[in-house]
């Protein structure tokens, strides 16, 4: 895992085909003044994490209903934690910040970002530099006791995995979960409401690599347009927000958000 600095250029090969695109971007980033990012799993597909949806985005061997779900979990909690130690504690270990994460930490660092919102657990936002990342979801390298609370890393959760699963407190012997809103849980009250207010008050959301059929996330950027935000859509495959969107990019987001800042 790399922590990156925002103010360095990352490498990258300039593509004429981004040109016009990037150029369209820049400016209106620099015609706003209020911007914020809303991202999804599309953002991280760079970093090696899959998607659930759009091409290679299925993890075949367990089943996110069950990995997933809040009912599965209180039922089967060996289930989550099987999962996490043969798929999820790799791929968010050795998962680095990609060009897309690292053009974001610059915005912020210049001063031109307030806020990403996002619904990504993977914390590369946070491992590219961004400070203000307002996790929908909560963030997969963090645990914490069911029953008295104690917190844990990812380093601590996966030494318990090799010992016990479900990995049990050492305080309590309480089970040991993710950080994470399951399916059937609510979202983090506060971080919502904190989103809620950026999406309302933006003049430009950026919105990358979400398919924008995750309720009730997908609303933020419906927000966004409804109070007159400029709404720039990044995302590999088609959105049902593409016919309202100021403009909308059907490419992959790394390089073309590089480009747009460093070029
Ligand atoms: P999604 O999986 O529904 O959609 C991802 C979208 O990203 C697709 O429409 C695809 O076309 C696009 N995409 C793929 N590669 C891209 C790239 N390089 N650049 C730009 N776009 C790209 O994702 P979602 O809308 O975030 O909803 C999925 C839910 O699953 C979220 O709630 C999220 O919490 C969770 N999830 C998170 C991660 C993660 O943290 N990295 C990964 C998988 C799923
Ligand atoms: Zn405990």
């Amino acid at each position: 895992m790399t922590t990156i600095e925002a103010n360095i250029a990352p490498e990258f090969e300039p593509d004429d085909s981004l040109v016009d695109m990037s150029n369209q971007i820049r400016r209106v980033i620099q015609s706003s003044n209020r911007i914020v990012a809303f991202t999804g799993a599309g953002i991280s597909a760079e970093s090696g994490i899959p998607t659930y949806r759009g091409a290679g985005g299925v993890w075949t061997k367990y089943d996110p209903s069950k990995y997933a779900s809040i009912e599965y979990f209180n039922r089967d909690p060996s289930y989550y934690w099987q999962f996490f130690k043969d798929v999820r504690h790799d791929l968010i270990a050795d998962a680095n910040p990609n060009l897309a994460h690292q053009a974001l930490s610059k915005l912020e660092h210049d001063g031109r970002l307030r806020a990403i919102i996002t619904q990504n657990i993977d914390g590369l936002h946070q491992n590219a530099g961004s400070k203000r990342v307002l996790e929908l979801h909560g963030n997969t390298r963090r645990f914490y006791c069911m029953d008295c609370k104690a917190k844990y890393s990812l380093d601590e959760a996966w030494d318990m995995v090799m010992n016990e699963l479900p990995p049990l407190c050492k305080n309590c012997h309480g089970i040991i979960r993710p950080d994470v809103v399951l399916f059937g849980e609510m979202l983090p009250y506060k971080t919502v409401e904190e989103a809620e207010f950026e999406a309302s008050n933006c003049d430009l959301m950026l919105v990358i690599g979400s398919s924008l059929v995750v309720y009730p996330a997908a609303y933020l950027p419906e927000t966004a347009l409804m109070n007159g935000a400029k709404v720039v859509i990044i995302n590999v495959d088609p959105t049902p927000l593409d016919a309202k969107a100021t403009m909308c990019f059907h490419v992959e987001a790394g390089n073309l958000l590089a480009q747009t800042v460093w070029s």
